[in-house]
């Protein structure tokens, strides 16, 4: 029997809700973007209005507690922030563990680790820092937190007493070890290393245009082989250095079987 490829979210947990479609953040390789223009619920322009799902909330938590990524295809800001409060709620209430990602708002997040202080255990942070130079983030994700703002609410909840980690998938230059330098003191968790996935297929759908398309090519050619062998090397023994699907691809290297083993 062939075994299940276990790739993108269910890497990090078994099943995903969210409570927007939208996102103003307009990340340019956003894949869930990409993937609701292909099925043709939303245009590119339109993606970065955001639309709260108000129906999707008496759904939140619903089913056998598990871990649940939230959100998996929006992100939390001070406009849904309410909204999101609710659907966390139902979940933790329901006895889920709940894998929180974002590229964060610093007042939503202590928010969310000020309301939840009795659900600690229950919860994992995640922040997307895919580079530390503010230029290249404000190309990529161009209304998303500043790198001071995510390092921030990193910091935050890690001071809190919130378990946390961060998403450096994908990786937006080869400056990768400074972004371990600058969080691996605030990170109790992991730090997960990726590239960007079908960049070409997903910029497309998202109307990235020309520049982001070379972008994309000039940034995965210096990603290339040579480039992965060494960052593996440089930190394979680092426990909390975790491989995303496309380099453990690359580098041959065990890929989980079941969803979320490998939160
Ligand atoms: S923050 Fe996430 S959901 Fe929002 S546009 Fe960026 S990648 Fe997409």
């Amino acid at each position: 029997m062939r075994k299940q490829n276990i790739t993108g979210t269910r890497e990090w947990a078994c099943k995903t809700f969210n409570i927007c479609l939208g996102c103003p953040h307009g990340c340019l390789y956003c894949w869930a973007c990409s993937n609701a223009v292909r099925f043709g619920r939303i245009s590119p322009e339109g993606w970065r209005k955001q639309r709260i799902l108000c129906d999707n909330l008496p759904r939140a938590g619903k089913g056998k507690p598990t871990k649940i990524m939230f959100p998996s295809t929006h992100d939390i800001n001070l406009e849904n922030l309410g909204f999101c409060l609710g659907a966390l709620d139902k979940m933790l209430n329901r006895g889920h563990f709940v894998l929180v990602v974002s590229k964060p708002n610093v007042d939503c997040i202590h928010a969310i680790c000020k309301r939840y202080t009795k659900f600690k255990e229950k919860m994992l942070f995640r922040f997307t820092i895919g580079s530390l130079d503010n230029n290249i983030l404000k190309f990529w994700e161009p209304n998303a937190p500043s790198v001071e703002e995510r390092l921030l609410s990193l910091e935050l909840a890690h001071n809190m007493g919130y378990k946390t980690s961060i998403s450096c998938e994908p990786m937006l230059d080869c400056d990768v070890g400074k972004v371990i330098s600058a969080t691996l003191p605030f990170v109790s968790d992991s730090i997960w290393i990726g590239q960007m996935n079908q960049a070409k297929q997903r910029l497309k759908l998202n109307g990235a245009g020309q520049e982001a398309l070379q972008k994309a090519d000039e940034l995965l050619k210096a990603q290339n082989l040579d480039f992965i062998k060494d960052l593996y090397d440089q930190y394979k023994d680092n426990s909390k250095i975790k491989w995303k699907d496309s380099i453990k691809k690359m580098l041959d290297l065990d890929r989980p079987t079941k969803p979320g083993m490998d939160v």
